[in-house]
C-alpha cells in the first residue's frame, strides 16, 4: 500500500501554470527538486490562452489586411480585398493550441514535473485541497494571475458580453463590435477587429486613450483610429446595457444610444485571489492583490506570490522576471536569496498600429522630480520610416538635463516594441543618452531615431547655453552659487583660513586693537557690509562673525551692527525669494516648506518670531520661507529685528568676553568667556523664546466677542 502522506508531500508546490508559475515549476524541476504544479484551466495561463498569443495572432492577420488595403501607396493594388474572417479566428486558435502543446501536462511531465489539474485552495499554511485531494507543501508559490474586471453597469450581467477569455472563441468576426475600455487590451482588440471588417465603437471613461502614456502618443493613436473609421466615445461612461434579438443596446450617461452585434468589456484586471481561501493560510491580501516583500514572499514566509496576482502592472515579462528571482531564492540558501529589483523600469508595449512602446517616466512625471530635458525625433525625419511610408509617430526621450541620464522614453511607430530594447538596456546599465550618440547604428534602421535624439543632447543642451540670451538667464539663475564657490575658493587658496584660530588672534590682538582705533568709521562699515553679504548669500559662519563683532566693538555697538546688518541681509534674500530667485529657492526649500506650512497659516507673525527665537530651522531657511507664505515685508522686518536680538546679544557678549581675556592675557576658559552678563542674556533668550507660545495660548483662550 502507498504511503498517502508521502505521495502528497512536496518540497515545492506551484499554483497556476501561467507565465510566472511555469518558470518556477520548470526551473525548480530542472534543478532536481520534486515539484507539483497545480492548474485549474488550460495550461499556459492567460498569456498563451486568452492574452498575448491570441491577441497578437489576430493583430498579425489584421495588420496584413490593412497593409494590403493600403498597398496602393506602395504601388501594389490588391483590391478587391477578401478577408476570410473565420479563417483568421481559426488561425488564432491553432497558434494558441501549438504554443500550449509545449506547456501542457504531457510536455511538462516529460521534463519530470508533476502536474495536477484542478482548482487549489488553502486548508492551512502548508496544506492545499485540490479535487478533494490534500497536498502538503514545504514551500508554496501562488501564481494564479488575474481576470477581466467587470464593472457595475445596469443590465450587463444579463447579456452575453465578451471578455478576453471568450472573444477568441468567436466563430465569425462580428459585423459591429462595441468595446468598453480604451486601455492597451481594448485598443489592440478594437483596431484588430476594425481591420478585419467590424464596425467599431470604442467607449473610454478617460478623455484620452492609453491614459498612462505621453499625451503625444495618445494623440497619434486616437488620430489613427479615427482615420481608419473607428467611432470614439472618450470621456464617457456607459449607463446601461441590454440585449434583444441578438443585438446589444448601449446607453451612455450623456444620453447617446447605439447598437452592435457584440460587446467586449476590457476595463482592467483584477488579481485572482478569491478562490484560494487565503485566510486559512493567514496570507494577507486585498482586491489589489497579494502584497509581497522584496524577495516575493507574502507575510507567511514559506508562501510566495508572483505575477498578476500581486497586482499591477500586468505583464508577462514582469511575471517572468519576478518568477526568476523567486526561483533563485527557493533554490539557494539565505545569503544568496535574490531580491526583485523594483527600481528597475518595466518596459511596456501596446501592439496597436503604430505600436506604443514606453519605459520609465513620462515628461510630466519626470519634471515633478528632476531638472529635465526632452528630445523628440519624429519618424518623418527617419529615412527607414520614409522608405516604408510609415512616418506617423516619434521617439521621445526624457533625461536629466545635464547628465542626460535617461528617465523615460516613449516610441510610437511601426517597430516601437523592438526599438525600445536599446533604451531599456541603456537605462538598465546606466548609459546616459549622450553616449548613444557614439554607438554605430546600422543605416537605415528605425533605431537611428534614437541616435538622432542622442545627437540633440549636444545641440539642445550644451550648445544652447552659449546662446547669449540663455547664457544671461542661466548666469542669473546660478549667480549666488557661483559667488559662494568663488568666495570659498578665494578663502582656501589665499590661505586666509589659517588666521581663524584663537592663538593667531592672541598674536595679532594688539595690532588688531590699534587697527580698530585708527579706523573708527571704515572698519564698522566694512564689518556691516561683510555681515550683510554673508547673510544675503546664506554663507554659513554668522556665529563666528557675531563673535568677531563682539570682540572688535563695544557691546552696544556690536549688537546693533549685527542686528541691523543681519536684518538687511535677511531682507535681501527674502525679497529675492519673492521675485527673481523664486523657483530656485522654492526647489531648495521645498521639503521644509511643507513642515512649516501649518505654522505660517495659523499666525505668520508669531510663528516667524518663534522661529527667530528658537532655531528649529537653519537661518537661511527662515529668511526665505516667509516669501512663500505671503508674509508682508513689514512683518518680516520687525520680527527679524526683534527675533534675532537676544541671540545676537549672547554672542556679541561672548565676543566681548574673549576680548577681555586677550586684553588681560589670561588663559582661555569658558567660565571667563561666559560671564554673568552672558548667563543673564541666555536666560533672557530662554524667556523671549516662550513669548510667542504664551501669546498663542493667550489668543486661543481669549473668548470671541
Ligand atoms: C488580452 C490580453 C493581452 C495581453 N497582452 C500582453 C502582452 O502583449 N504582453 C504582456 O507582457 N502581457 C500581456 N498580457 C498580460 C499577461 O497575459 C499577464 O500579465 C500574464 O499572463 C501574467 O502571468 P501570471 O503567471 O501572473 O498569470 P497567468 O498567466 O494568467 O496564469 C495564472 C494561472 O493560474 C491559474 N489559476 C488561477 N487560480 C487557480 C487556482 N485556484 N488553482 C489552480 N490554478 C489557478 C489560471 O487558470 C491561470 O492558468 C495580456 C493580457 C490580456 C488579457
Amino acid at each position: 500500500m502507498k504511503d498517502i502522506a508521502k505521495v502528497n508531500s512536496y518540497p515545492i508546490v506551484v499554483i497556476g501554470a501561467g507565465a510566472g508559475g511555469l518558470v518556477i515549476a520548470i526551473g525548480a524541476t530542472k534543478a532536481g527538486k520534486k515539484v507539483l504544479l497545480i492548474e485549474k484551466g488550460p495550461y499556459g495561463g492567460d498569456c498563451t490562452n486568452f492574452g498575448c498569443i491570441p491577441s497578437k495572432s489576430l493583430i498579425a492577420s489584421a495588420h496584413s489586411a490593412f497593409a494590403m488595403k493600403e498597398g496602393k501607396e506602395l504601388g501594389i493594388d490588391s483590391l478587391p480585398l477578401i478577408v476570410h474572417a473565420d479563417e483568421t479566428l481559426f488561425r488564432v486558435r491553432s497558434i494558441v493550441a501549438e504554443i500550449r502543446s509545449h506547456e501542457d501536462p504531457d510536455a511538462l511531465n516529460k521534463l519530470g514535473l508533476e502536474t495536477l489539474t484542478g482548482s487549489a485552495k488553502f486548508e492551512g499554511p502548508h496544506t492545499l485541497l485540490v479535487n478533494n485531494e490534500v497536498i502538503h507543501a514545504k514551500q508554496i508559490v501562488i501564481a494564479t494571475g488575474s481576470s477581466a474586471f467587470i464593472p457595475q453597469i445596469t443590465g450587463l450581467d444579463k447579456t452575453p458580453f465578451l471578455t478576453n477569455e471568450t472573444i477568441f472563441e468567436l466563430k465569425k468576426i462580428p459585423k459591429s463590435l462595441t468595446v468598453i475600455g480604451g486601455g492597451p487590451i481594448g485598443c489592440e482588440l478594437a483596431q484588430a477587429f476594425l481591420r478585419l471588417g467590424s464596425k467599431i465603437s470604442l467607449i473610454h471613461s478617460h478623455t484620452e486613450l492609453l491614459n498612462k502614456e505621453e499625451p503625444s502618443a495618445q494623440n497619434v493613436i486616437a488620430n489613427q483610429f479615427k482615420l481608419e473609421g473607428m467611432s470614439l466615445y472618450l470621456g464617457m461612461a456607459v449607463k446601461e446595457v441590454s440585449y434583444n434579438q441578438d443585438r446589444f443596446q448601449i446607453f451612455l450617461e450623456n444620453g447617446q444610444k447605439f447598437e452592435s452585434d457584440a460587446l467586449l468589456v476590457s476595463v482592467g484586471r483584477k488579481p485572482n485571489v478569491s478562490s484560494l481561501n487565503l485566510e486559512e493560510a493567514g496570507v494577507n491580501y486585498s482586491d489589489k492583490g497579494i502584497p509581497v516583500d522584496a524577495y516575493g514572499r507574502t507575510n507567511i514566509s514559506h508562501i510566495w506570490a508572483v505575477g498578476d496576482v500581486i497586482g499591477s502592472p500586468f505583464f508577462t515579462h514582469w511575471a517572468e522576471y519576478q518568477a526568476r528571482s523567486v526561483l533563485t531564492s527557493l533554490l539557494l540558501p539565505f545569503p544568496f536569496k535574490k531580491k526583485i529589483d523594483k527600481n528597475q523600469s518595466i518596459p511596456r508595449v501596446t501592439f496597436t498600429d503604430p505600436e506604443v512602446a514606453s519605459i520609465g517616466l513620462t515628461e510630466k512625471e519626470a519634471s515633478q522630480c528632476y531638472n529635465i530635458a526632452t528630445y523628440t525625433v519624429p519618424f518623418s525625419q527617419v529615412d527607414r520610416a520614409i522608405t516604408t511610408g510609415r512616418t506617423e509617430g516619434f521617439v521621445k526621450i526624457v533625461t536629466k538635463k545635464w547628465s542626460s541620464k535617461i528617465l523615460g522614453c516613449t516610441i510610437v511607430g511601426e517597430r516601437a516594441g523592438e526599438m525600445l530594447g536599446e533604451i531599456t538596456l541603456a537605462m538598465y546599465t546606466g548609459i546616459p543618452l549622450r553616449k548613444l550618440s557614439g554607438l554605430i547604428h546600422p543605416y537605415p534602421t528605425y533605431n537611428l531615431a534614437i541616435r538622432k535624439a542622442a545627437d540633440m543632447w549636444l545641440t539642445q543642451t550644451i550648445l544652447s547655453i552659449f546662446k547669449r540670451k540663455k547664457l544671461n538667464k542661466d548666469i542669473k539663475k546660478y549667480l549666488p552659487i557661483i559667488i559662494i564657490f568663488i568666495a570659498m575658493a578665494l578663502i582656501y587658496f589665499s590661505g586666509i583660513y589659517q588666521y581663524f584660530s584663537l592663538e593667531t588672534l592672541r598674536i595679532y590682538h594688539k595690532s588688531l586693537k590699534t587697527f580698530v582705533e585708527i579706523h573708527p568709521i571704515a572698519l564698522p562699515i566694512l564689518f556691516c557690509l561683510t555681515y550683510i553679504t554673508s547673510t544675503a548669500l546664506s554663507i554659513p559662519g554668522a556665529i563666528f562673525l557675531t563673535l568677531l563683532g563682539g570682540y572688535l566693538f563695544p557691546p552696544p555697538f556690536s549688537t546693533s551692527y549685527v542686528v541691523l546688518s543681519a536684518t538687511c541681509g535677511a531682507t535681501f534674500i527674502f525679497l529675492a525669494a519673492r521675485t527673481a530667485l523664486k523657483d530656485i529657492l522654492k526647489k531648495k526649500a521645498g521639503p521644509f516648506l511643507q513642515k512649516m506650512e501649518a505654522g505660517f497659516q495659523e499666525n505668520a507673525a508669531s510663528y516667524l518670531l518663534f522661529l527667530r527665537f528658537v532655531p528649529l530651522f537653519p537661518f537661511w531657511l527662515v529668511n526665505i520661507a516667509p516669501a512663500f507664505f505671503g508674509v508682508s515685508l513689514f512683518t518680516f522686518v520687525w520680527t527679524t529685528l526683534v527675533g534675532i536680538f537676544p541671540g545676537t546679544l549672547v554672542f556679541t557678549l561672548a565676543g566681548g568676553g574673549l576680548e577681555k581675556i586677550l586684553e588681560n592675557n589670561e588663559p582661555f576658559s569658558l567660565n571667563t568667556i561666559f560671564n554673568t552678563q552672558i548667563k543673564m542674556s541666555l536666560i533672557l533668550l530662554g524667556i523671549t523664546a516662550l513669548v510667542p507660545i504664551v501669546w498663542k495660548k493667550f489668543k486661543k483662550n481669549r473668548p470671541d466677542f
